[in-house]
């Protein structure tokens, strides 16, 4: 046991969470974020013209998630706490649901981000105080993993060091109390694509910020081989000289071996307002590249990136309930496949950027 857990305190879930966090990294699957706030999911809802209530709310999940063989493509879902705790239509808890396909349910553990004071606009993410009373309430009910999220933004001195170092510590604090709850945390340090900057400026803020989150979790004794990683990919800002997508692949891929420890089992990205097909493309183009060491398995854990189309599909109508479901499963194939290096490296699509977007 000692060998195992290293530098790490005794945990008595170490072996359940290192089992859990590679099978959620498993080659050729991902993650779908589908753990849209109430607010988050409102917006998308009102999108098609549909209103924000449970039902509605239930329906767009229970369609993705009883999209037939959703898990040749899936092997994690991670969810709002409404749905953790919520009935499919015909009443199978959708863990129950979820778990029958192996499919490995998670749960959002931050409670959103407030102004970080001291800074020029920065945030710190809410959500420690309860957290160990809420994550063993989550075990209990089969959750296996969870989610923070941090933010950082680029541009007029951003990210500060305040901002870092706080974001970071609050993560591994986070993971730690996840860990002692049996649940795998994703570590998720946003850095958002806001502003004009070049994507050497977003690699360089990205290894600092990595590095950062790496040596507070060392701090913090987190197992490292029981966590996840969900960082953003490196881009150009959303106003910033574009690059090919070849060109995001390496540096992103780049950026990764210099900062995230071998140990670390999988790398699943969030789409930060990619299109469908570029963050795709890019997912392909970092594990197409062998130019770089990736000791780890680099995948998906897209909101937007694996709804938008099936979403629009679907316009809240029964009848496209199928529709909805084949575009969905279009993309979780599509990002499965990138993962094992193949697919198409054109980027396309419509941009689902929002500025300052909050989840
Ligand atoms: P996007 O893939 O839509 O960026 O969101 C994923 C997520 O979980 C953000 O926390």
């Amino acid at each position: 046991m000692a060998a195992v857990l290293g530098n790490t305190f005794e945990n008595k879930y170490a072996e359940e969470l290192i089992a859990t966090a590679k099978a959620i990294a498993t080659p050729g699957k991902g993650i779908l974020a589908a753990d849209e706030s109430t607010g988050t999911i409102g917006k998308r809802l009102d999108s098609i013209g549909v209103e924000n209530v449970e039902d509605n709310r239930r329906e767009l999940r229970e369609l993705l998630f009883t999209s037939p063989d959703i898990e040749k493509y899936i092997s994690g879902v991670i969810l709002f706490e409404e749905t953790l705790f919520q009935n499919a239509s015909d009443g199978t808890p959708f863990v129950k649901m979820l778990q029958s396909k192996k499919i490995i349910p998670g749960i959002k553990v931050d409670a959103g981000v407030v102004p970080l004071p001291g800074t020029d606009g920065e945030t710190e993410t809410q959500g420690i105080d309860d957290l160990n009373k809420r994550c063993a309430k989550y075990y209990a009910q089969g959750a296996r993993f969870a989610k923070w999220r941090a933010v950082l933004k680029i541009g007029n001195g951003c990210p500060s060091e305040l901002s870092v170092h706080q974001n970071a510590y609050t993560l591994a604090r986070y993971a730690v109390i996840c860990q002692a709850n049996g649940l795998v945390p994703i570590v998720e340090p946003e850095i958002l694509t806001d502003g004009s900057h070049s994507i050497d400026v977003c690699a360089a803020v990205t290894e600092r910020v990595l590095s950062a989150c790496y040596k507070a979790l060392s701090d913090m004794h987190v197992l490292l081989e029981g966590t996840l990683l969900k960082p953003n990919m490196v881009l150009t800002g959303a106003d910033g000289p574009k690059v090919d997508v070849p060109t995001a692949g390496f540096l992103t891929a780049r950026t990764l071996s210099r900062t995230v420890p071998p140990a670390v089992p999988g790398i699943m990205f969030l789409s930060g307002g990619q299109s469908e097909e570029e963050a795709t493309a890019h997912l392909a183009a970092m594990n197409q590249c062998d130019t770089v060491k990736k000791p780890w398995t680099l995948s998906f854990s897209f909101g937007r990136a694996l709804q938008a189309s099936a979403l629009k599909a679907w316009g809240g109508k029964k009848e496209n309930y199928k529709a909805a479901q084949e575009a969905f499963l279009t993309r979780a194939k599509a990002n499965s496949e990138a993962t094992l290096g193949k697919g198409d490296l054109a980027a396309k699509g419509e941009s689902l950027y929002v500025k300052d977007y909050k989840y």
